[in-house]
């Protein structure tokens, strides 16, 4: 008995077929679970040099095995291979779509193909159906939810779905979840629309069995208490993510007119007491989460008075306000909920829209769009869901426009990979900037946040790191890289583990299915799927040169905060890159050795 099924819905949209897996026993021994067998599945199932609309490429939806349990601020994922990036994509989600898909009896899901025309999938337990979706198509995501809601009213019911943008590929669309929960990053919302997949609803009655009940329940209860007092789950419940922005603002870190700067002198308006103020009325949480870190609004007065929905996280009040000199609060949320809305990442349109405003100040664009002006960056926001005119060109990211509209676009362009760049300044914290260079998906934040111990005053294994220092930094990104990665099979939430120790986790892991995990063995775990990613993202055509930053950084110096004048020369990155590649036994171009590989028991499926 435990909280793992081993049962995977395999739906080919092409012939309408549907038919259910489980992995070999060696498998989930060796990935466990979450990211490690999403990553197993895709390496499976995806021909890495495949074009990125190929129907035939898969998107797998994968839970963890303490999903649907009552462990504490547990999600879900969507995997696949990007189209902004044409690299292996993990993009995780709250809510409660993952734990219903589990007491419908699956672990996870695995769609193929292309509909003939839009559809969405329900399934309801054992019974999966392919229903027509012409009623939906062209809906935004808060009318698809009600349309849906009409349908199927019961509140077990529960769904993803894409907006416009998805509908159209453009390729940093989400994945909408419940709604107020998005698969943000990489494109997953484009690789649905590109199946004419609009939705897909989901209904379980079943429970979940668990090897030790009682054990269970005890360390749940323990898991709990040791939240309870912890000061940053203290500061997600009342604040979420916005109160970092003074924080990061003071720092020097708050991406500011296109990572120009690094403070804003409006930061204020975008923080949590502002939004608070302006904005919200109650807060919200995912399934069995204690924290409720986003909070729900409604703006009572100004120009967008009415409006009505989630408040803006830290990425998206900086991506869309600082970054774009927004300054006033409304028009900041107004254009977080016009992304959510029409179904696009808003670290991403952020970072489009910023791009967008800079080449044509440059006169390198035509559009009418300005730093500041709420108005201009909607209706840019607008086109570029609909590919309408010059949102035709930036619906490829900035990367793609970049080099489309050439000129030296790309000096300015904020991307690793292809991924536009979260809302972090890597200026002042190298390690930082060298997680974004390595980041398995891209210029990602969440696959390591190494500013933590370099501008946060928190140690790694007892150890302070000397923040503008090279030394150390790759061996410490790694190790967080390979933490993270370890607990990402598990799906625990990235504020979740602020508050919880690595060992609870695997305590809860070892009553839910039996399986017990050292501390090491969960690290190594990490690894092994860290390298997995590797050798995806290799034969996709990964090379060392892309693993580098923005121009912008290695030109400019940082202009603001205590860490003024820092700037990244090209020495620093080569030695960088070079000491990470050392530190995870890969050669001078980046590759895995094959002891490295031995070493890991890795099988490349
Ligand atoms: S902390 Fe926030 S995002 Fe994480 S599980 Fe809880 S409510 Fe969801």
């Amino acid at each position: 008995m435990t909280s793992y099924h081993n049962h995977y819905l395999h739906v080919d949209l092409s012939s309408g077929t549907w038919s259910t897996f489980a992995l070999p026993e060696d498998v989930l021994e060796r990935y466990v679970g979450g990211k490690g067998v999403g990553a197993y599945l895709l390496a499976l199932h995806q021909d890495p040099r495949a074009e990125p609309f190929d129907p035939a490429n898969p998107l797998i939806f994968v839970t963890g095995p303490l999903t649907g349990t009552q462990a504490p601020s547990m999600r879900s994922a969507a995997i696949f291979q990007s189209p902004l990036t044409c690299l292996f994509t993990d993009s995780y989600f709250g809510g409660f779509f993952g734990q219903e898909l589990k007491y419908a009896g699956y672990d996870g899901l695995l769609i193929t193909g292309q509909a003939a025309r839009p559809c969405y999938l329900e399934i309801n337990d054992g019974r999966v159906a392919i229903q027509d979706a012409a009623h939906l198509w062209g809906l935004d995501t808060y009318q698809t939810y009600e349309r849906l809601r009409a349908d199927y009213p019961e509140r077990e019911w529960r769904l993803v779905c894409i907006g416009p943008a998805g509908e159209r590929q453009v390729k940093f669309a989400v994945i909408d979840c419940d709604p107020h929960r998005q698969a943000g990053r990489g494109g997953g919302g484009a690789v649905m629309g590109a199946k004419n997949l609009k939705a897909i609803v989901v209904r379980g009655t079943g429970k979940l069995s668990l090897a030790d009940p009682q054990g269970f329940k005890e360390r749940v209860r323990a898991a709990l208490h040791e939240m309870k007092d912890n000061s940053y789950i203290k500061g997600f419940h009342s604040g979420g993510t916005p109160a970092s922005i003074p924080w990061a603002d003071a720092e020097g870190l708050l991406p500011t007119r296109n990572f120009q700067r690094g403070s804003f002198p409006q930061a204020e308006q975008l923080g949590d007491a502002a939004q608070r103020e302006r904005y919200w009325y109650r807060d919200i949480a995912c399934a069995a989460c204690p924290i409720a870190c986003s909070k729900l609004g409604r703006l009572q007065e100004g120009r967008f008075a009415g409006l009505e929905g989630d408040t803006l996280e830290y990425e998206s009040a900086a991506m869309l306000g600082s970054n774009l000199e927004v300054g006033q609060t409304d028009g900041a949320i107004y254009l977080g909920l016009l992304c959510d809305k029409l179904g696009l990442d808003t670290i991403s349109a952020g970072a489009v829209l910023s791009f967008a405003c800079e080449a044509v100040e440059k006169g390198l664009l035509k559009a009418d769009v300005r730093f500041g002006d709420v108005e201009s960056l909607a209706a840019l926001l607008q086109d570029i869901a609909a590919r309408r005119g010059v949102g035709d060109l930036l619906a490829e990211g900035v990367r793609a426009t970049a080099a489309e509209i050439g000129g030296g676009a790309d000096y300015f362009a904020m991307h690793v990979k292809g991924l536009e760049l979260p809302a972090w300044g890597p200026r002042g914290v190298p390690a930082m900037g060298l997680a974004y260079m390595t980041a398995d998906r891209g210029g990602c934040h969440q696959r390591a946040f190494p500013i933590l111990y370099e501008a946060g005053g928190e140690t790694w294994k007892g150890q302070s790191y000397e923040r503008l220092s090279l030394e150390g930094k790759a061996q410490l990104l790694a190790e967080v890289q390979n933490r993270l990665a370890g607990l990402d099979t598990l799906i625990t939430c990235d504020f979740g583990r602020y508050g919880l120790s690595d060992q609870t986790y695997l305590d809860l892991l070892a009553v839910a299915t039996g399986r017990r995990l050292s501390l090491d063995e969960l690290y190594r775990l990490g690894e092994r799927i860290w390298n997995l990613t590797r050798l995806f993202n290799l034969q996709a055509g990964l090379t060392r040169e892309e693993e580098d930053l923005p121009r912008r950084f290695k030109e400019e110096p940082l202009p603001d905060g205590p860490a003024a004048g820092h700037r990244f020369t090209e020495a620093d990155i080569e030695r960088l890159r070079a000491d990470y590649y050392a530190v995870r036994g890969w050669d001078e171009n980046g590759v895995p050795k094959p002891e490295t590989l031995a070493a890991l028991e890795i099988k490349y499926p």
